[in-house]
């Protein structure tokens, strides 16, 4: 079985994993979003779009894991950062659930959606592999399994009481 830890890094990697497919299909929401949460935080509104530009610049995941999500140790979802680094490969990852839920068949829809996203964790798992050694190997595979699962569940539970996955 897994620990705790390998747990939370599951959902940490699921959270994230959902951050990245909101920025890549609607990133002026999520620049909005982040402005809106700096505000919150004091800045007024020309600064806080000023900041949201240029973090999401920087780096968009980190900005929204930091300040939207408050995964501030980015570093303990490595195989997800060591696979950003490589962000063409990552953006494809991202973007294949979106497409298998334009295609599918609404009717199995849940189904296609979890496939689709664990070919794409596979595919960073694999990435992180490379970038980190192949002894992490075996732990990229256990987090990918325990994100989809956890993926699995929230859009069960999403099913069960009609809010969606
Ligand atoms: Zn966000």
């Amino acid at each position: 079985m897994i620990t705790k830890e390998e747990y939370e890094m599951a959902l940490r990697i699921v959270k994230l994993y959902e951050e990245q497919v909101e920025i890549e299909s609607d990133f002026q929401s999520e620049n909005r979003e982040l402005a809106a949460i700096y505000v919150g935080r004091g800045l007024d509104l020309t600064l806080a779009r000023q900041v949201a530009d240029k973090l999401m610049a920087h780096n968009a995941l980190e900005a929204h894991a930091r300040d939207e999500l408050g995964i501030s140790e980015i570093t303990t979802a490595k195989p997800l950062q060591a696979a950003s680094a490589s962000a063409c490969s990552f953006a494809a990852g991202a973007a294949l659930p979106l497409v298998v839920t334009a295609l599918a068949p609404t009717a199995h829809l849940i189904v296609f959606v979890i496939a689709s996203a664990l070919v794409a964790l596979a595919l960073l798992g694999s990435l992180a592999a490379k970038a980190g050694g192949a002894k992490i190997l075996p732990s990229v595979f256990r987090i990918t399994f325990w994100s989809v699962l956890a993926m699995g569940v929230t859009a069960g539970v999403g099913a069960l009481f009609g809010t969606g996955a």
